[in-house]
């Protein structure tokens, strides 16, 4: 189950005191692992910062959890072993988990083992032998595999020490098969019950570490596909407008900061009203598209293309003089002049260059862009205007 839970860190009850939270609370980052709940379950977090994509401020943190007893049924039933966890005591308050028994219909027993609880999900029987063990308070070093026999019966049990996300002990698994009918078979069965039984518990966590990547790696995919749908222009593929002023904005401070040369070329398809008019609506999008791929493709990597708005385009070029941007504003132009565009067949386009000054606004310097194509509108388009110069 997923869920999202939006949390009012002031108010009683809303605060989170978990592992994996204050590790995305400390990282900034996105942080998962397994963690323990008060009735001892085993949950498996993935935790996220929830960033305002314009502000980059914290808004809060989104947070996926999935129960996975479900894994632990399906070990049993894969594997015809008995697996339970036994939760120690020290991590869970005695109220809420004997509260939380109650609520799922079970009886609770705190004082049946000294160290130990049954998790949630055990509604199995505890073999006798197990069950005197618990009950002197012995759990079996880590790893180590255990012969119990009574009567005919003989089991070997493995224990398997347990960690949450923060690296705290918080459980034993305990694994048990049953060998009896091997017992008086040949000896080498009775050994690969045992190995049977540990693979089984490695199976098991490297099942939970597997859930784990798996749902943060859907997560960090999803973060990916959100982030390119805000800042990208659906038709184009270029940075969208929005995105264009947050990058406006930042080259606009390093120009200053580092006194480098910053300039803008803004460009607009000539009689682009004709080419809809003529094949249509939908062949005016896919000119649109080719063309932004077209240009992005003739730009160098640190020049960012923009759709500005219909079919006019803004090229922020860093570290460029305007004699530069003239030049590459002429290398566009002839190569879209000459360019073949599909159906549509042939277009070109009209330049406005201009360098940033430093006590330039977003407005001024954009406006100045402006100025300047339309300029090469007025004298007779397909070709590259300069404000310094215009004409
Ligand atoms: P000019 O040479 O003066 O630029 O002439 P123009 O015909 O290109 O005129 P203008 O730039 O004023 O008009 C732009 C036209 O582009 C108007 C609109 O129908 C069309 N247009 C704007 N956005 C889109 C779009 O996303 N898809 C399509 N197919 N057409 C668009
Ligand atoms: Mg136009
Ligand atoms: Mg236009």
């Amino acid at each position: 189950m997923n869920l999202l839970r939006v949390h009012a860190p002031n108010r009683h009850g809303d605060r989170i005191d978990r592992f994996t939270t204050l590790a995305a609370e400390k990282d900034g980052t996105t942080s998962y692992g397994v963690e323990l709940g008060p009735l001892g379950t085993f949950t498996l977090r993935v935790v996220s910062p929830w960033y305002d994509e314009t502000t980059h401020q914290l808004i809060g943190y989104v947070e996926l959890g999935m129960e996975i007893d479900r894994v632990l049924q399906k070990q049993r039933d894969f594997f015809g072993i008995e697996v339970f966890v036994l939760v120690h005591k020290d991590r869970l308050e005695r109220k809420k988990w004997e509260e939380g028994m109650r609520a799922l219909g079970r009886t609770p027993d705190w004082e049946r083992f000294p160290t130990v609880v049954l998790g949630t999900q055990a509604h199995q029987k505890v073999p006798p032998l197990l069950a005197e063990r618990l009950v002197r308070g012995e759990l079996g070093d880590a790893d180590s595999i255990i012969n119990m026999a009574q009567g005919g019966a003989s089991y070997r049990a493995a224990f398997l020490p347990l960690q949450d996300a923060g690296g705290r002990s918080a459980a034993h698994m305990v694994l048990i098969a049953d060998v009896s009918p091997d017992l008086n078979a040949v000896l080498h069965t009775v050994y690969a019950g045992s190995i049977a039984a540990v693979v089984a518990g490695m199976l098991l966590l490297g099942f939970f570490h597997w859930q784990v990547g798996r749902v943060g790696r859907r997560i960090e995919r999803d973060e990916q596909a959100l982030e390119d749908i805000a800042t990208h222009d659906r038709l184009t593929g270029a940075w969208n407008r929005r995105q264009f002023d947050e990058l406006l904005a930042r080259e606009m401070n390093r120009a200053r900061r580092y006194k480098s040369p910053l300039s803008l070329i803004m460009f607009d398809i000539d009689h682009f009203k004709k080419v809809n008019d003529t094949w249509g609506h939908q062949a005016g999008d896919d000119l649109l598209a080719v063309l932004s791929v077209y240009v992005s493709a003739n730009i160098r990597d640190i020049d960012m293309l923009a759709r500005w708005g219909g079919e006019e385009f803004m090229v922020i070029a860093p570290d460029t003089g305007s004699e530069a941007a003239r030049l590459l504003a002429e290398k566009l132009r002839a190569l879209i002049e000459n360019g073949n565009f599909g159906e549509a067949g042939r277009i070109t386009c009209s330049f406005g260059v201009t360098q940033f000054q430093p006590d330039d606004t977003a407005e001024s310097f954009t406006s100045r862009a402006d100025a300047a194509m339309y300029a090469a509108k007025e004298s007779g388009r397909n070709r590259v205007c300069g404000s310094e110069n215009p004409g």
